[in-house]
């Protein structure tokens, strides 16, 4: 699949079909699988053969799956899991252990922040966050001794910030570790990490990948250029042997192409288990066939809806790295050009109280915690996930009360600007 194009990738890649084979991906609906002599099987066990034998470790219908989002994103190997915070977790966990540390933007994922800084911290794991839009001085000034991995998003949920990837890329190599990005919002329709420097990529499927609001999801991908070995001292868990695996050394073992999901799989998945199944990964593959054609739909509807309110008397501010005025605007033109994704954020005049009765006219904007979808959804933070703040701490934290997230779907950008434009009316 590697000469094709990336819609051609979306459509055809993961899977090709055999003489008189399903055109469609099967759903391989079976926990287990069955050997003629247990020799067969302990090949398996002892990753001397590839093949299948229980599904909590890997599963055909999601390998075909992993393999289409590795070829979208460029990638060497991939792995799917149970959900956008399992990939997270998984990516960090698999280098980073107790008494280990990890430069992270602040500017991420609520759902991630607290894995990261509160349960991860549990387990032994130090985070420091850094606003993403600090100097190479400032990024430098984060890492200690005991820093295993650099983490970061394209496009931040929900503050839309735009990650310098680049810069977050090079500061991590400097100091012999991987970077690892989230690259959720932006999809590799609209950008590709890997090409840009970043070692790891994931995300949640859940998002514009799924797209349909159908199936809870995870994805981790390995670009394969991070040397291991080159920095054996700081990563025993890849360059040493792993006793709970008849001694395999993952990096000796599978080079950088294979080290790093193979240990995820072999070792995290099999201890923790958070598979996707492999009807969640056909719903997915779906989701995929028309991920390019719908992302551009998105974006137009991302960037007509920011026009039209950038316009409107009764909005305070805008964040859409699409509109020339952004703060984010020239990072996205470097990293995004074809577009960033659907999600808009807004302010409205008058505070609280006019954002609460603004949300409540919406007709086609229907109130969910849900984003990237291809129904319209929309969210009053201050008054739902952000709830428990007083409105100090929203400011302090950059969620200002006024603010609504706002995620365009696949309708007609004039329905939802008339929907928009009516329910301002009303306040
Ligand atoms: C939703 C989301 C996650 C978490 O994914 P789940 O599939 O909900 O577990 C992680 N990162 C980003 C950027 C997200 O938007």
């Amino acid at each position: 699949m590697s000469n094709y194009s990336l819609d051609t990738k979306c459509v055809q890649g993961g899977y090709t079909a055999g003489n008189g084979e399903p055109r469609q991906i099967p759903i391989i609906q079976s926990t287990t699988f069955k050997y003629d002599t247990s020799e067969n099987m302990g090949r398996l066990f002892d990753l001397e053969a590839e093949g299948y034998f229980y599904s909590r470790l890997q599963n055909p219908t999601c390998d075909y799956v992993a393999k289409k989002i590795c070829e979208l994103e460029g990638g060497c190997a991939a792995m799917l899991t149970g959900s956008g915070q399992a990939a997270n977790f998984y990516a960090v966990f698999n280098i980073a252990n107790c008494g280990d540390h990890v430069v992270a933007s602040n500017s991420i994922y609520g759902g991630t922040y607290n894995l990261f800084a509160v349960t991860m911290k549990k387990m032994g794991i130090d985070f420091t966050f850094i606003n993403p839009d600090c100097t190479e001085e400032e990024l430098n000034a984060a890492f200690r001794e005991n820093t295993k991995a650099v983490f970061g998003e394209t496009i931040a949920n929900p503050a839309l910030t735009v990650l310098d990837i680049e810069k977050f890329a090079k500061a991590a190599h400097a100091h012999g570790v991987p970077f690892i990005i989230d690259n959720t919002f932006a999809t590799p329709v609209n950008c590709r990490p890997i090409e840009w420097g970043a070692d790891i990529v994931t995300h949640s499927t859940t998002k514009y990948m799924d797209g349909h609001a159908a199936g809870i999801g995870g994805c981790i991908v390995d670009a394969g250029r991070f040397d291991w070995m080159a920095h054996a001292d700081k990563f025993p868990g890849l360059c040493t042997p792993d006793d709970s695996y008849h001694g395999i050394t993952y990096a000796e073992k599978f080079g950088n192409g294979g080290a790093f999901i193979t240990k995820a799989t072999a070792q995290l998945m099999r201890d923790f288990g958070s598979v996707q199944s492999p009807q969640t990964a056909f719903l997915l593959n779906m989701g995929l066939e028309s991920l390019h054609v719908r992302m551009r739909k998105h974006c137009e509807n991302g960037l007509a809806v920011a026009e039209f309110l950038s316009r409107h008397d009764k909005i305070a501010y805008v964040n859409y790295c699409g509109l020339p005025g952004d703060k984010y605007h020239a990072l996205a033109e470097k990293y995004l050009p074809n577009g960033s994704c659907g999600v808009v954020s807004f302010g409205v005049k008058g505070g609280r109280t006019a954002a609460e009765k603004f949300m409540k006219h919406m007709k086609l904007g229907a109130i969910e915690t849900h984003v990237a979808d291809a129904k319209t959804c929309c969210l009053h933070p201050a008054s739902a996930t952000h709830r428990q703040m007083s409105d100090e701490e929203l400011v302090a934290c950059g969620v200002f009360p006024d603010l609504v997230r706002y995620s365009c779907g696949l309708e007609d950008a004039a329905d939802l600007i008339a929907d928009l434009a009516q329910a301002l009316e009303q306040i």
